[in-house]
């Protein structure tokens, strides 16, 4: 978040440097289950990210300490893989990736019925393979529907995007350019169903108007990017158990 209003990213007739106006969402493709050894799985792109999250357990929770006998805890753990991004990153936990990690496993945590699974531990790993801003918005809706595939009972998807301020104007799921060079960058992840926001964070500055309008236009995006994640989950489990059903049963050889 650079701040740095003199570089141009959005011209004269509104259009950003990737084509999109102001208010439009990268093109999404989410696909749920697509881990054969994981529990729940999906894997989710918003423009150039590309993000897998794989989910195991409930399981007993080790070590035995950190159980908690009334409920379950949700772990996340989000990584970049050292080609994901121009510069080779480092391989393992940084600051960032810890904090990411944290605030993806409390927004879960709230929407998990965790009371159902006392002592164990819901494990939920993120992995980024190509990153282009907007890296934990799209590791958290693939988190979310990793969760559902995997049959975890949820209050509901949790979709996520992030929203910020460009050039002056309040623009939708910046681009990595949007994100080093804009002013102001807020990821957000809601409830559908509630309303609920379960992550809220901000880099930069907006006033309190373009605060509430970003928040608008987020919530917004929200309810698109819900519509696609519920599209993936029918997908696997819809149309996956019709064309089951209709697979013609095999005759027995009549000579055998
Ligand atoms: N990034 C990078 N190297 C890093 C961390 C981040 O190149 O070590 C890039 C990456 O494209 C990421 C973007 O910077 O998506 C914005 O990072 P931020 O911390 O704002 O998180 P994100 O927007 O991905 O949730």
């Amino acid at each position: 978040m650079g701040g740095n209003s003199n570089i141009k990213l959005i011209d004269d007739n509104g259009i950003r440097i990737d084509g999109r106006k102001v208010d439009e969402l990268r093109p999404i493709k989410i696909e749920a289950g697509v881990l054969k050894n994981a529990d729940g799985s999906a894997y989710v792109e918003i423009g150039k990210n590309k993000v897998l999250a794989a989910v195991y357990g409930p399981r007993e929770c080790h070590p035995r300490h950190m159980q908690n006998p009334a409920k379950a805890i949700v772990q996340v753990k989000y990584n970049m893989i050292s080609f994901s991004v121009d510069d080779r990153k480092r391989p393992g936990p940084d600051r960032r990736s810890v904090e990411i990690s944290k605030i993806i496993s409390e927004a879960m945590e709230y929407v998990v019925f965790t009371e159902n699974y006392p002592r164990t531990s819901i494990d939920v790993f993120i992995e980024v393979l190509q990153a282009n801003a907007g890296t934990r918005c799209a590791g958290l809706t693939a988190a979310s529907v990793a969760l559902a595939d995997a049959g975890i009972p949820m209050k509901d998807l949790v979709p996520a995007i992030a929203v910020g301020k460009v050039n002056d104007q309040v623009v939708l799921d910046l681009n990595k350019e949007e994100d080093n060079y804009g002013q102001a960058d807020v990821p957000m992840a809601m409830i559908p169903r509630t309303g609920e926001v379960v992550l809220l964070q901000m880099d930069g500055h907006l006033t309190y108007d373009e605060f509430k309008y970003a928040i608008s236009l987020g919530k917004k995006a929200c309810a698109e990017v819900y519509e696609i994640q519920k599209d993936a989950l029918r997908r696997r489990y819809v149309v996956e158990s019709e064309a089951e059903q209709e697979q013609p049963v095999s005759v027995p050889d009549q000579e055998a």
